[in-house]
This record gives C-alpha cells, sequence and structure tokens, in this order.
C-alpha cells in the first residue's frame, strides 16, 4: 500500500496534466490532509484515498459552485453530512468535480465553467449531470468520486464513461449539505472503478442523521458483506425496455444477462406497463422542487440573482417551475404528478416483488457527440426514460459496464427492493466477475 500522500500526489501529478475538464477546483490542502492521514497509528476504512466530490455538495473550505455563475464565489462554511463521514475513515478529498448546472442534464454540456470530456469516448458527451465525478474515475484521476441522482445523474454518466455508479434507497445516505435540484428524489451515491469501491464508500455515507427526517435507520456493511455467488437469486428483465432502448444497446444488454444466468441466477419477465410516463411526471415534479429550491439564490445572500446570470436550461425549469406552481391551486400539473408518482412507485414495487433485482440498460441511446448539441429538451429529456422510475420509486439502482457500442461503453443497470442494495452490489460483483 502507498502511503496517503504519495496515492494523493499521484493523483494531483495526473489531474495538473488532465484535458478532461473534470475538476472545478483542487483541494489546495491535501497533501496536508494526507499526511495527517499517514501519522494516524490506526486508520479507517478509506484511509489515504483520493476522493473527488461534486460541486453541488458543501466541502469546508472548497467552492460548492453547483458549476453555476450564481454561487461562483460561495465557499463552504461546513461539510456535508457524508463529507465529516469521509473524513471521519480517513479519505483525502482532492477536489470538487464538474457536472451539468445545478445538475440540471444529462450532457455535462451546461456547465458554467466549460464542458467535460468522456475518456472512454473521446468526442462523446460524459453524460450527467455528475459529469466530472464519473470522468475523474474513467480518467484515473482519483479512487472514489460522490455523484447525485435525482433522475439518473449518478446512473447515466456512470454508464457513459464505462465505470460504477451507485444510486441508493431514497433516505439511506443522508441529503445534509447537498444543494438540491428537487428534494423529495436527490440521493447522493458513489463512482468507483470496482464495484467493491462502489460498496466500501456507501458503507462509509449511509445510515441515519439526526440532523434531517429522511433518514433510514440502515447500513449493513455492504463492502464487509459482498458476496458474488448469485446462484438461486431471481432477475427480473421488463419487456418495455426493448421498445425504447437501441437495438445495438439492448444486444449488449442481453448478452449481460445472459452471463447473470451463466452464474446460476434464474431470469423472470416483468412488466412495468406505464414506464414512459415517468418521463413527464418526473419533470413537472423537478420543475416545482427546482423553483422553490432556487428563491434563495435572489442576489442578497450569494451576491447573484439566479435568473440574471444562469444558463438557459436551469431559466427555463425556473420559469416552467413558476408557472406550474402558480397553476397549482386548480391542481392542473403538479398534483397530477404525484398522482402518477404513487402509480408508477406501486408497479415498480409490485414488478419487483417477485424477483431479487431487475438487470436492464440505463441509457436508451449512445452519448451524443459533443457540439452536437441538443436543442430541444425533450430530446435531451429522453435520455432518463429508463433511469428516472427509480428515483420516483425511491428504490436503489446500480451501473456497471456491461460492453461497448461503436467503441463507446453502455452501462448494466441493477435495480432493487428498497434497502436492497447488497443484491444489487452482489450481482454488480457477480457481473464484474463474470466480465473478466
Ligand atoms: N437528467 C435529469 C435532469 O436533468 C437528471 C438530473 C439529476 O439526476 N440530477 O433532471
Amino acid at each position: 500500500m502507498p502511503s496517503a500522500v504519495e496515492n494523493v500526489s499521484k493523483y494531483l501529478e495526473r489531474i495538473e496534466k488532465d484535458k478532461t475538464n473534470s475538476f472545478i477546483e483542487i483541494n489546495k490542502d491535501a497533501i496536508r490532509d494526507a499526511k495527517a492521514v499517514d501519522k494516524k497509528p490506526k486508520k479507517g476504512k478509506l484511509a489515504g484515498l483520493a476522493i473527488a466530490i461534486k460541486s453541488n455538495i458543501n466541502v469546508r473550505g472548497l467552492h460548492a459552485t453547483c458549476a453555476s455563475k450564481t454561487l461562483e464565489s460561495y465557499v463552504a462554511g461546513y461539510d456535508a453530512t457524508v463529507i465529516e463521514r469521509i473524513k471521519r475513515e480517513d479519505g483525502v478529498i482532492i477536489g470538487m468535480t464538474n457536472m451539468d448546472e445545478f445538475a440540471c442534464g444529462s450532457s455535462g454540456e451546461t456547465s458554467a465553467f466549460g464542458h467535460t470530456e468522456n475518456p472512454a469516448a473521446k468526442g462523446r458527451i460524459p453524460g450527467g449531470s455528475s459529469s466530472g465525478s464519473a470522468t475523474s474515475i474513467a480518467a484515473n484521476l482519483c479512487d472514489i468520486s460522490l455523484g447525485s441522482d435525482t433522475g439518473g445523474s449518478i446512473r447515466n454518466p456512470a454508464s457513459h464513461c464505462g465505470v460504477v455508479g451507485f444510486k441508493p434507497t431514497y433516505g439511506l445516505v443522508p441529503r445534509y449539505g447537498l444543494i438540491d435540484l428537487a428534494m423529495s428524489l436527490d440521493q447522493i451515491g458513489p463512482f468507483a472503478r470496482d464495484v467493491k469501491g462502489a460498496a466500501t464508500m456507501l458503507e462509509v455515507i449511509s445510515g441515519f442523521n439526526v440532523k434531517e427526517g429522511t433518514t433510514l435507520k440502515a447500513n449493513n456493511g455492504y463492502a464487509k458483506n459482498l458476496n458474488p455467488d448469485i446462484s438461486g437469486y431471481k432477475i427480473g428483465v421488463v419487456e418495455e425496455f426493448e421498445r425504447l432502448t437501441d437495438h445495438k444497446i439492448t444486444k449488449e444488454i442481453d448478452k449481460s444477462i445472459k452471463k447473470l444466468e451463466n452464474k446460476g441466477a434464474e431470469i423472470v419477465e416483468v412488466s412495468l406497463p406505464n414506464l414512459e410516463a415517468g418521463l413527464p411526471t418526473y419533470y413537472l415534479t423537478v420543475f416545482v422542487e427546482f423553483f422553490s429550491a432556487t428563491r434563495k439564490f435572489d442576489g442578497r445572500r450569494y451576491g447573484k440573482k439566479i435568473e440574471d446570470v444562469c444558463g438557459r436550461e436551469v431559466l427555463r425549469r425556473i420559469l416552467l417551475g413558476k408557472y406550474i406552481s402558480q397553476k397549482e391551486f386548480t391542481g392542473k400539473y403538479y398534483k397530477k404528478a404525484l398522482q402518477f408518482r404513487s402509480l408508477i412507485k406501486a408497479e415498480v414495487l409490485e414488478a419487483l416483488k417477485d424477483v431479487d433485482v431487475i438487470a436492464g440498460p440505463t441509457v436508451p441511446k449512445l452519448p451524443h457527440k459533443l457540439g452536437g448539441e441538443i436543442k430541444d429538451p425533450l430530446v435531451m429529456y429522453a435520455y432518463d426514460v429508463l433511469t428516472v422510475p427509480a428515483n420516483l420509486a425511491g428504490i436503489p439502482a446500480g451501473v456497471i459496464k456491461a460492453g461497448e457500442v461503436e467503441g463507446v461503453p453502455v452501462g448494466l443497470q441493477i435495480q432493487g427492493k428498497p434497502l436492497g442494495e447488497q443484491k444489487i452490489l452482489n450481482v454488480m460483483q457477480a457481473f464484474e466477475g463474470a466480465a473478466k
């Protein structure tokens, strides 16, 4: 094992030469922090690992800009709960990663600090919104990173960059210190190069937090309990996925599912009849909650009024959220979205009732080319059709590289029951073993 200082220095040197624009800010005290870890006689679970953090999570003394001009000069005065936990286990924060502005996007193109490059598929978007958290793993610029996932923002870039990403059950990981996109959907989760790394980070950050009302009392030692023996597991495959997904991606996913079958799992067909209704349900919810969350950026506290400096997508969401909120006394949109959310949640839980996990694709199409900006927001939103149901239902979901299509990575998505993270991680590890 290299010392913390050796490990962190190695990554700092690589970051200096990096061309992916994965980082918005480097922690100038990273070496000092690594030295402190090296001095400890007894070290924690993340001893000396270099950890990158999405720029919407508060890390004391570093900028939490959300990749927006709105918060350009905002320096966090405290550590989010997940950061306290990482530091307690001796992880070294190496820097803050690039992202879509305020986590609104699936491409990594809307950052006020320039787009992020995909090291695994040159010339293509890396996905988003946790773009830099995924690319910093793919480009080998850190050991583990944190992202946030409201409708797919961990799983989408994990898929496009060929790395492991995990969105936990809603409430498993404290959100205290995360700048919200939509608070009823947001979850923080890890990226790593292997399942063990993601499981270790999940183990560190999950569990009850007295500072907030929505955390759950759960954490079963995910890394310690990893077990790739999945014989006897029932894996659901969803018939509706195929119709929505590029057939080349489906072919790759089918091959992956076959590998899981060869590992002793039983494949069972299940159905999600209202899968497509997830998108409008998700976006209506996000517009309203995001509008509300942005009212504090009125210029009095953080210097700049969000509407004056933000990009097009953020402004679109604020205006739509305002409109929908005004119409709300007649229950026109938001109330309907809430009703649909209940329906989708019930369907997802029903599909999971008789299986251990559901396996399928993560993103229905390949990432578009950089520079070929998508102007129609609905086309952009369609990237999320396979990831939003997990957020609407509050269930956990992990992504691992299935294979490649035209040289571009595609991710296998494994979804599980509420608090069913261990089984998902086990299936992912079984797959990791089969892929090698
Ligand atoms: N692409 C989705 C959106 O733009 C998801 C974002 C996220 O998960 N943060 O809302």
